[in-house]
């Protein structure tokens, strides 16, 4: 990722900017959610939107549910999506894997 105030390129895991010194975004601090999980829930729970409702996507996952996961595919999407790394959470964060 890259700094936010400076453009830096820094880890993705840094909470502080090495050259400007600026902290980074709060949700550093709260970790985020799981990679394995959201994958595990979108394998076993996926029709039913399980990995939604982990992530945050309550709105999502309740059409999910009364969807079956989009008859399946919406659910085969999010589990690519998650494979592919772009999944995200509500809040915009990538997995932590
Ligand atoms: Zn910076």
């Amino acid at each position: 990722m890259f700094c936010p105030n400076c453009g830096e390129k820094i880890h993705d895991d840094a909470v502080i900017c090495v050259k400007c010194g600026c902290a980074l975004k709060k949700t550093n601090f709260n970790g985020g959610k799981s990679w394995v999980t959201t994958l595990l829930l979108c394998l076993f729970t996926g029709c039913i939107g399980g990995h939604r409702f982990y992530t945050g996507h309550i709105g999502i996952g309740i059409a999910q549910l009364f969807t079956a996961g989009g008859c399946g595919i919406w659910a085969l999407v999010d589990l690519i999506c998650i494979l592919c790394n772009s999944f995200k959470d509500v809040d915009g964060n990538a997995l932590k894997r």
